[in-house]
Formats: structure tokens, sequence, C-alpha cells
């Protein structure tokens, strides 16, 4: 299965619409969630290979590109850095889910900008079309945890795509890494009965 070339039209589409109101950001759910379920209906990458919009873009833009890339760096094939993008990935949703449940309790005031890496703040005015008063102040923060966690891992993605080859970031991206493991726990546990059957 090849990944569906316009496909990469979602992802624009999802920076798109968080500027036109940032509840959308709010849809970033979904690339959590249906490369989860559809990984375990099918015990394979099926989201990786056929529906990942940002590999799309990744993949689009590559075309586009005239110099070749450089050959993708062993470490984010063999080394420790997927696990530590993956930690990275938990530890921002972890802090993303914790803050909103604090701003739903009154006990911190919601943080209404985005951040890159967690850490640095984008103070830069963030053009929104509309504004949705009727909405709690948690989900709109929940909304920029989200719209920063998409914008962290797809500028991280396309900067690897313009250095190194277009779908480098794959190596390292938790829904990836996660992937592996649970294939691999699967393939263990189909394993197990025939290796005990042997003996
Ligand atoms: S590894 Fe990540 S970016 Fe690449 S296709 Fe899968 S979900 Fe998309």
């Amino acid at each position: 299965m090849k990944n569906h070339k316009d496909l990469y039209v979602i992802t624009l589409a999802f920076f798109g619409l968080s500027f036109v109101n940032i509840h959308f950001a709010l849809l970033g759910l979904l690339c959590m969630f249906l490369p989860m379920y559809l990984l375990k209906r099918d015990t394979k990458k099926t989201w990786c290979q056929g529906y990942c919009p940002r590999s799309s873009l990744y993949m689009t833009l590559g075309k586009k590109r005239k110099k070749k890339g450089l050959p993708t760096p062993l470490s984010f094939i063999k080394g420790n850095l997927k696990n530590v993008v993956l930690g990275y990935f938990f530890i921002s949703l972890t802090i993303a889910l914790l803050s909103t449940i604090q701003v739903v309790r009154g006990a911190m005031a919601p943080m209404l900008i985005p951040r890159f890496l967690i850490l640095i703040p984008i103070t830069l005015p963030f053009p929104q079309l509309f504004t949705l008063s009727a909405a709690p102040l948690w989900l709109t923060h929940f909304a920029f945890r989200l719209f920063s966690m998409m914008m962290t891992t797809t500028l991280l993605g396309l900067t690897l795509s313009y250095v190194y080859k277009p779908r480098t970031w794959c190596t390292i991206c938790p829904i990836n890494t996660v992937s592996d493991l649970y294939i691999l726990d699967q393939k263990s546990k189909t394993f197990q009965p025939a290796k005990n059957k042997a003996s």
C-alpha cells in the first residue's frame, strides 16, 4: 500500500483551520488515535503505509527538491533517539493533559499561546478568524497544547526532510516506535505457544 499522494492537504488544512479557530486543533487527536486503532485492528502499520497526511507532506516536498538529501544517520535507525523522541511525546502529552486538569480545577491560568518543544513560547500574535466565546477556557488551553505538539513535530519533520531523506522523521516518529513495539509484542505472543509445543 502506498501513502496517498494528496493526503498532505489534510496537514495543510489542519494548520489552516487552527488559524481560523484554534479549537480545530483538537482534530490532532485523530492523528494519535487513528494510527493506534488501525495498528490494533491489522497488527501492521496501516496508517503509516497508506494514510498518514504528514508523511504525504514530506514526500510531496521531497519530490520538489533539486538537491539530494544526506543519508539518514545510523543513530536515527539504531540508536536511542527513537526512545528520546517517544519520551518527549509522552512528557508533552502528559503536560497537556495535567495542565488542562489544573485549568479545569482553577489551579492554573490557561496558556493561550503555542509553545515549541514544550519550553519555548511563541509570543507572535496568533491569527484567529473567529473566536468561540462559549468554549470553556480549559478546552482552548488543551487545543493550544495539541497545536503545539503538532507544530513541533511537523517542524522537526520538515527540517529533517530538508537535510536528509524526505521521510527521515518516520524513523524516529513516536507512532512508528510504538507500532514496532506493539507488532514485536504480538509476534512474540504468536510464537510462544508454537515454541512451547515444540519443547
Ligand atoms: S512514522 Fe509517523 S510521520 Fe511517518 S508515516 Fe507513520 S505516523 Fe506518519
